[in-house]
C-alpha cells in the first residue's frame, strides 16, 4: 500500500515538474523542407520527427508502419496540403492518431496546375488536371506565411513556450526577407531574355510566378505522371525554337530524361535544382535557406554568359 502511494506521488512530482529536455514537444513534418521550418521556430522545445527524409520524393512516398507509429505519439502534425501527400489521409486514420493536423501553407494564394495534354489515362493518379500546384515554399513570401502559421500551432500546444516560438519564428522572418532580396538581386542580373529553363517536373511555377524565370517541365506537378513522347517531343522542338540555353536536373526526379533532352538539343544541362526536398547534411542544400540559394546560383551560372 505503502508503495503504491509512494508511486502515485512521483507521478504528481514529475507532472509538476518544469518541461525538461525529456519532456519536449513530440511534433511531426510530412517532408525535408517543412521540417526545417519546423525546426527554425520550434527550437530546443520540440522533438521533430520527419516522415520523407532529405532527398526523398513527397509525392510517391509509401508510408511504413514506424510512420504510423510516430504519428501515433505525436501532439503535433504539421503537413504542406495544397493536395502534396496524397498518402497522408489514410495514415491519419491507420494511426488512431490524436494530433492535431496543421496545414502550415494555410493563407497562402494557391497556383493552379497546369492543364496536362494526356489523352484519357491518367494511371489512377490522374489529379493533374484542375488540380493545385503544391509547391508554394519555392516563393520565399510564402514560406515567411507557413512560418506564422507553424509559430502559431506551437504556441497552441505549448503555451509555455509562446514567447519562444514568437522569437525564433521572428528570427528566421528577418532571414527570409534577406534571402527575398538576395534572390531578386541575382536574377536581376540575368539577361531578360535569357530567363527560361528547362527542369523535370513542374515544381518551380511559385518561384517563376515571383521572381520572373520561366520554367517549362515535361514531367507536370507530380512526379507519378511520366512524361508522354508527345510531350517530349514538344518540348524539344520549344528549346530549339526559343533557344532556350539551359536544361536542369533535379534531386527527387530520374535525371534521363533531362539528360536526353539536353543531349537532343544541345541546350547547358546546369546543374541540380532542388526543389521538393533539401540534401542531408553532407550535400550541397541541406537547409531551405542554402536551397533557395544554391538554386538561384546555378540559374546565374548557368542563364549568364
Ligand atoms: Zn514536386
Amino acid at each position: 500500500m505503502i508503495t503504491r502511494y509512494l508511486a502515485i506521488a512521483a507521478l504528481a512530482l514529475g507532472a509538476a515538474l518544469p518541461a525538461r529536455a525529456q519532456e519536449k514537444l513530440p511534433v511531426v513534418a510530412t517532408f525535408s523542407i517543412l521540417a526545417d521550418f519546423v525546426q527554425n521556430v520550434g527550437g530546443e522545445r520540440i522533438a521533430l520527427s520527419t516522415l520523407v527524409g532529405p532527398n526523398g520524393d513527397t509525392h510517391v512516398y509509401t508510408p511504413t508502419p514506424a510512420d504510423a507509429k510516430t504519428l501515433a505519439a505525436a501532439k503535433l502534425v504539421f503537413v504542406n496540403g495544397l493536395g502534396f501527400e496524397g498518402w497522408m489521409e489514410r495514415l491519419v486514420k491507420a494511426s488512431g492518431t490524436k494530433a492535431a493536423i496543421v496545414v502550415a501553407s494555410k493563407g497562402v494564394t494557391p497556383l493552379k496546375a497546369p492543364a496536362r495534354r494526356e489523352h484519357g489515362h491518367g494511371h489512377g493518379h490522374g489529379h493533374d488536371n484542375d488540380s493545385t500546384d503544391p509547391h508554394a515554399w519555392q516563393n520565399v513570401a510564402n514560406t515567411k506565411i507557413y512560418v506564422a502559421n507553424i509559430r502559431d500551432a506551437l504556441s497552441a500546444a505549448d503555451p509555455a513556450g509562446k514567447s519562444v516560438y514568437e522569437a525564433n519564428a521572428a528570427a528566421y522572418t528577418v532571414k527570409l526577407d534577406g534571402l527575398e532580396r538576395e534572390v531578386r538581386e541575382t536574377i536581376a542580373t540575368i539577361p531578360a531574355a535569357r530567363r527560361s529553363i528547362i527542369t523535370s517536373h513542374g515544381a518551380f511555377r511559385y518561384f517563376a510566378t515571383a521572381y520572373g524565370v520561366d520554367f517549362i517541365a515535361p514531367q507536370g506537378v507530380n512526379t507519378h505522371a511520366e512524361a508522354s513522347a508527345r510531350d517530349v517531343a514538344k518540348i524539344i522542338a520549344q528549346i530549339k525554337k526559343q533557344n532556350i540555353p539551359a536544361v536542369f536536373l533535379e534531386n527527387v526526379t530520374d535525371q534521363r530524361l533531362i539528360r536526353r533532352i539536353g543531349a537532343e538539343t544541345g541546350a547547358k544541362v546546369g546543374g541540380t535544382l532542388y526543389s521538393d526536398a533539401v540534401t542531408d547534411a553532407k550535400g550541397e542544400a541541406p537547409t531551405y535557406i542554402d536551397m533557395i540559394r544554391h538554386n538561384v546560383r546555378q540559374l546565374v551560372s548557368a542563364l549568364v554568359s
